[in-house]
Formats: structure tokens, C-alpha cells, sequence
């Protein structure tokens, strides 16, 4: 892990940073304990230490709850108990830290605090042992004043609850070496968590610094009497696909919390947050903030409201933000946008929205802000600038924040794919919406199985990324302002994947509901664990399935079955789904991947030609009469027969071989 021998300054003369293996956690508190359940979880041993029993107590029965209900719903390997065999609990810092390879600090935000804690650190532990501090806002550097050996001290931001939130931040402080920012970057790793690299120490990290202007820029429109609350949060969700409003998020983290994070980065604060503040008005926890949590209905916010609400000039400063941290070597735009995603719910990267919108579209709004205004906040980054002035001004142009070639697939930005030894596989990449289908996301579907050379696939399979779901529907934001009329044009991509020449295997493994059932349905063959759930609920939000569902689900269930999951809208479980026909399998986790290998291994090593045929007649046959489905076969039958592939076929069956197919 922690490559090779560094001789750094101080006591210490040398270390060895070689493995990871042992972990202490200094808080037991909402952050802390998270973070020991999800190091136990991926096999560490862990100590959680507090200052008082009290602490740990509650930390350790927190991390209890949680394992049990993960084991309840199959979602970890183990037993609950063999994870927390892995969990030590103290009081003493001494013993906590004292064959820790790793320390994670996770105390209350205060410098002083964490400046005594890394103090005592220096003296408890070896030179080798890695330090990260888990704050929010406070600089790496900073903390890292406290040791002499600053090379060792770097910044682990996760995000809360550890247990959900897939994303860390891995941040350097000015002083922190690459080895122990790779070390910490691979631990990241290897407890199945999303690492992003924060290359410098600037106020807000990644994903801190693009929301800012998310609350921010709205509540100043509001406060200048330029919008409403309403209008913000209704076309912030529903026309631009956020998963809160600015204002519905500011009551629920706190509005006290962006007041002070404001405060002490020296940024202007809106008028409005003030005036909450000073009413002790917070948000939820309050019973009011800026909607009313008590004598109200909370963040009543529809569709209907959105109204004109300027949405470019919030997303043209979020995009100013991260041309910054692009610009400055900070992240790439690849790590700008997982951050947004996974850290923050964005429906898709900012970098990648950027070039859609069209950078020059962004810049002109920032500087016709900045002309009228001659606020500091609009000034457009000069890298922004730069982007315009060379012509990458974004998708349209063929290059912006990425570069976009015309000959290759993709680039995609929903989905992963690969092609290996005739193996297509496919993955769902938005975890953080359980995958949900955007249209972006069924546009790449759509792009990827029309353009992929079939003659290098001999079969596909498409699963979700993350650990909930194969896919838990359609991206319903954005429904809800569409024209009636947009919305028959049913997207193309079930389609696609329903005449696909070669077979598609679904991989489900959690949550296949709506559009998501529909995917699969449109696959050819469909291999579940026992957790995973089936449904089309669509009808509970009085639509019926779009993508194929009704008519799909008819053919492969019959009528009876099909109308009961329509109707009614419910889950049924794996079993029910392969008592029914509507899977091949359910398997339980464990034999999940051997079961998928054995599918493909046949489908992969099958005569490509015979398949596509099998696949085309079993399909159209479907529609046709008898008569017309028996002449489609036997004409496929006719064309097979003249193929080297049969050649080798019934040669192998002579010679008691396996067959070599190569699909002429
Ligand atoms: P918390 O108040 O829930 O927990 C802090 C815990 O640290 C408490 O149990 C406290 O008793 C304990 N503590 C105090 N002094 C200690 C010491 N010397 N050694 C060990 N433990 C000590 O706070 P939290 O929300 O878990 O936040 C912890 C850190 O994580 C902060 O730096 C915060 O900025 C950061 N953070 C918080 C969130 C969040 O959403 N809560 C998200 C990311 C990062």
C-alpha cells in the first residue's frame, strides 16, 4: 500500500509505511462511529475512543443497531457479530493509537481541540502511523501545525452517514507527501468507498465548495426580491433534476450551519440567512425555518411554482466554482463531478452540465452578472475564460471540461462499460439515485448497444453500480413540466436492447423497479439474488409504465400476473419473481457471480450466428400468427445450415469435443 522507505525530518528518522491493518477512530460520535462500522465492515480491526464511557457506549450501540439491520436486509457478508468482533472500544488515547497504522480523527470542529489531539498523537504513536482528520472546514495544514511530521497528516473527509455515503474526499495539506496521500487514497479503496484526490488545502474541498452558490446564490435572489423560496426550489427539483430545493436543504441541514461556514470563510452573507439566524429561525430543528415545520406543511414547494426562477445564474456560479478547482490544479473535472454526485445527490456532474449548457453561454451570464452588479462572487475564473477564449466552450464545440471524440463510443458519463473476451459488460453508474434512469443515462444506453461493433461482442450484461439496486426506475424530476406530448416519445433504448444481435443478461442484485424492470425485461435473460425486489409502481404515481412494461410484462407473465404487478403497484421478492417466469434464477448473494459466469460462459462460447437468429425468430415469432412465427423459424433453420459454425458444431459433437464458434 504505502510504497517504499521516506526519510522525513524530526524524531523520526525513517518510515516504513508498508500496510494498513490496524485503525483507530478518535470520536464516537455521529461521524466516528460510522466510520469504525464501515472500517470493521471491510475487515480492519478498529479502535473507537472517546472521552467518556458514556460516548463509547452509545457510539458502539449505534454501530450494533445498524450491523443488525444490514445483516437483516442481506447487505453485508457476515455476521453482524463477526464485524463487531473487530471493534475495541476505549477511553485511552494511549491504547487506542498505540499499533494503529492508520488514525482517523473525528472530534468536535475545533482547532484548538484537534491541535491538542494531533499533539498527543506526535507522542503516542510511531512515525509511520498515517493521520487523518475527518474535518469539514478547518485547513489540513492547520491541524497539522500540531506534529512535527506534517508529511503524515492528511485530510479523510467522509460524508454522513459514513455507512451510505460512498464518497471521501482524500485531501493534502500543503505539507502532506504523495506516499501517505496514496496510502490513504487506497485504503479508501479497499473499504469499498469512493476516494477523490483534493490536491490543495482550499476552504470547502470538492464537493463543499460547488454548494455554496447552491444555497447561496438563491438566497440572495430572494433577499433582492428577485425570486421566491418556491420558485428556487421548484425549479431547482423539478426542472433541473436537484434531489432538494436550496432552501428545503438549508432547513434541514441547519441554516445556523451555512450562517457560520460562511462567517468564518469571510463570505458575504444573504440577507434572508441573517435574518434567520438572528429570529432563530434554523430549519427543521427549530420548527421553522424557511418553510414552517409546525404550523405548516414543511417544504410544500410543486411543480407549479417554479415560475421564471433564473436556475442559469445559480449553476453558472456552482460551474464558476469549479472552473476554480480545475483550474487551479485542485481536482479534475472528473473527480469535480463524482464529488457532486456522490456527495451530493447532483443528478450529474457540474463539468459535465457545463459543456451541455455551453461555456460561453456560463461565462457571458457571469459577466453580465458581474457588469450589473459588480459583485466579487460573479467574476468569471480566468480558466473559465481561458476554456472560451481557445474555442472549448463544450460539448457542441467537441471539447470544454472534457473532450468529446466524435469516433469513439461514449464518452459516457451514466454508464461504465467493457469489452473482454467478447464480453460486454455493462454497468449503471448513477449510485447515488440508485441508479435511476436519467435521460442521459437511457440515451448512452441507447448510443452504446447501437454503436458497439457486434462482431467483437458474443454477449452482453448490464447491472447497477453500488450495493442497492440494479435499477430502482426512471428519474422521475422533470416529468413533471414535460409536454404531454414529449412524453410518447418513448425513449429508444429498451428497444435497443431488446434487438440487440447478441444475448443480454440482466444482473440484479437489489432494488429492479419501473424503468428499471422495464431494462430488464427488455434484456433477454435475468439472473437475481434473493434480496432483490421487483415492482412497477408507477401506477401509484398515476402513470403506467413507459418504456415497454405493460406489453413486455403481458407476453412473459401472462395477463393475470402481469395486471396484479401493474395494478397494484407492489414489490414481490425473488422468489415470486422466478415462481413467476420473470427471472431465470434468484440466487442467494454468495452464489451470485458463479451462477452469472456459468450464463455467460455459455452464451459467450455459443454460436454467435445461431444465437442472433434464436433471439430474432423467439422475438418477432412473439407477434406473428403460428403460421408466419414456423416460416420465420424454418427460414432461420435454412440460413444456419449453410454456416462453418454448424460445420464445427456437429464436427465437435462427432469428435466429443467442445465446439470453437466463431460466428461465420
Ligand atoms: P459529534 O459531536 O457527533 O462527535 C464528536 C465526538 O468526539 C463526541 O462524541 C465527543 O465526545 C468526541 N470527542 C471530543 N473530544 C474528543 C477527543 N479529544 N478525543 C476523541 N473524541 C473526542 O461530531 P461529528 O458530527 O461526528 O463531527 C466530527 C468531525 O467530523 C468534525 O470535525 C466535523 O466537522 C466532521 N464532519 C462532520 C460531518 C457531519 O455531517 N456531521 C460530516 C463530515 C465531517
Amino acid at each position: 500500500m504505502f510504497g517504499g522507505i521516506k526519510t522525513v525530518p524530526g524524531n523520526h528518522t525513517t518510515m516504513s509505511l508498508d500496510s494498513i491493518d490496524r485503525v483507530a477512530v478518535l470520536g464516537a460520535g455521529n461521524m466516528g462511529h460510522g466510520i469504525t462500522e464501515v472500517t470493521a465492515m471491510a475487515g480492519y480491526d478498529v479502535t473507537m475512543r472517546d472521552i467518556k464511557d458514556e460516548f463509547v457506549e452509545d457510539g458502539y450501540e449505534s454501530i450494533e443497531w445498524s450491523l443488525r439491520k444490514l445483516e437483516e436486509k442481506e447487505m453485508i457478508d457476515e455476521s453482524a457479530d463477526e464485524v463487531l468482533s473487530r471493534i475495541d472500544t476505549t477511553t485511552d488515547l494511549e491504547e487506542a493509537v498505540a499499533d494503529a497504522d492508520l488514525v482517523i480523527e473525528a472530534a468536535p470542529e475545533d482547532l484548538d481541540l484537534k491541535h491538542d489531539i494531533f499533539t498527543d498523537l506526535e507522542e503516542y504513536t510511531s512515525g509511520d502511523t498515517l493521520l487523518a482528520t475527518n474535518t469539514s472546514s478547518l485547513p489540513i495544514t492547520d491541524i497539522a501545525e500540531a506534529v512535527d511530521t506534517p508529511e503524515r497528516v492528511l485530510g479523510l473527509h467522509f460524508f454522513n452517514p459514513p455507512v451510505k455515503m460512498d464518497l471521501v474526499e482524500v485531501i493534502y495539506g500543503e505539507d502532506t507527501s504523495d506516499e501517505a496521500a496514496e496510502a490513504g487514497y487506497e485504503w479508501v479503496e479497499s473499504i469499498d468507498k469512493t476516494p477523490i484526490y483534493v490536491r490543495k488545502d482550499v476552504r470547502g474541498f470538492v464537493v463543499n465548495t460547488i454548494v455554496g452558490p447552491f444555497g447561496g446564490e438563491p438566497a440572495f435572489m430572494v433577499s433582492n426580491d428577485e425570486a421566491t423560496i418556491r420558485e428556487a426550489d421548484a425549479t431547482m427539483v423539478h426542472e433541473r433534476g436537484y434531489p432538494m430545493g436550496p432552501f428545503e436543504l438549508a432547513d434541514l441541514t441547519g441554516i445556523d450551519v451555512g450562517y457560520h461556514v460562511r462567517k468564518e470563510g469571510d463570505s458575504p452573507i444573504p440577507p434572508i440567512t441573517e435574518e434567520k439566524v438572528e429570529a432563530e429561525e434554523l430549519g427543521q430543528k427549530t420548527g421553522k425555518g424557511f418553510y414552517d415545520y409546525e404550523d405548516g406543511d414543511g417544504a410544500d414547494y410543486e411543480p407549479e411554482d417554479a415560475g421564471d426562477f433564473d436556475w442559469l445564474r445559480v449553476e453558472a456560479r456552482m460551474i464558476n466554482r469549479a472552473a476554480f478547482l480545475v483550474g487551479e490544479d485542485v481536482a479534475t473535472p472528473e473527480e469535480v463531478d463524482i464529488g457532486v454526485q456522490l456527495g451530493l445527490g447532483f443528478p450529474e456532474g457540474i463539468c459535465r452540465r457545463a459543456d451541455k449548457i455551453g461555456l460561453d453561454t456560463v461565462l457571458e451570464k457571469l459577466e453580465t452578472l458581474y457588469e450589473e452588479t459588480g459583485e466579487d462572487r460573479f467574476e468569471p475564473h480566468p480558466y473559465l475564460e481561458q476554456l472560451v477564449a481557445e474555442g472549448k466552450s463544450g460539448e457542441e464545440a467537441g471539447e470544454g471540461f472534457y473532450s468529446y471524440d466524435d469516433d469513439s463510443l461514449g464518452p459516457y458519463h451514466d454508464l461504465n462499460y467493457e469489452l473482454e473476451d467478447g464480453v460486454l459488460s455493462v454497468e449503471l453508474d448513477r449510485p447515488s439515485r440508485m441508479n435511476a434512469l436519467s435521460e442521459d443515462l437511457l440515451s448512452e444506453i441507447d448510443d452504446l448497444f447501437s454503436n458497439v461493433d457486434t462482431d467483437e461482442v458474443r454477449c452482453a450484461t448490464i447491472e447497477g453500480a453500488g450495493d442497492q439496486a440494479f435499477c430502482a426506475g426512471a428519474d422521475v424530476s422533470g416529468f413533471s413540466d414535460a409536454n404531454p406530448t414529449d412524453l410518447m416519445d418513448v425513449t429508444p433504448a429498451f428497444e435497443t436492447v431488446n434487438d440487440f444481435e447478441r444475448p443480454v443478461l440482466a444482473k440484479i442484485d437489489g432494488f429492479c423497479l419501473g424503468g428499471g424492470l422495464e431494462l430488464a425485461l427488455a434484456c433477454d435473460l435475468r439472473v437475481a439474488t434473493e434480496r432483490s425486489e421487483f415492482g412497477a409502481p408507477e401506477i401509484n404515481l398515476g402513470l403506467i409504465p413507459g418504456g415497454g412494461g405493460t406489453q413486455r410484462l403481458t407476453r412473459v407473465l401472462g395477463e393475470t400476473r402481469a395486471k396484479e404487478l401493474v395494478f397494484r403497484g407492489n414489490h414481490i421478492d425473488a422468489d415470486r419473481a422466478e415462481e413467476w417466469g420473470l427471472i431465470n434464477r434468484s440466487v442467494e448473494r454468495d452464489d451470485f457471480d458463479q451462477t452469472v459466469d456459468e450464463f455467460v460462459s455459455d452464451l459467450a462460447g455459443g454460436p454467435p450466428i445461431a444465437l442472433k437468429i434464436a433471439k430474432k425468430v423467439m422475438n418477432e415469432g412473439e407477434d406473428a400468427s403460428i403460421e408466419a412465427a414456423i416460416a420465420m423459424e424454418s427460414q432461420g433453420f435454412g440460413l444456419l445450415s449453410s454456416t462453418e459454425d454448424v460445420l464445427e458444431g456437429t464436427a465437435a459433437f462427432a469428435e466429443d469435443r467442445e465446439p470453437e464458434f466463431e460466428g461465420k
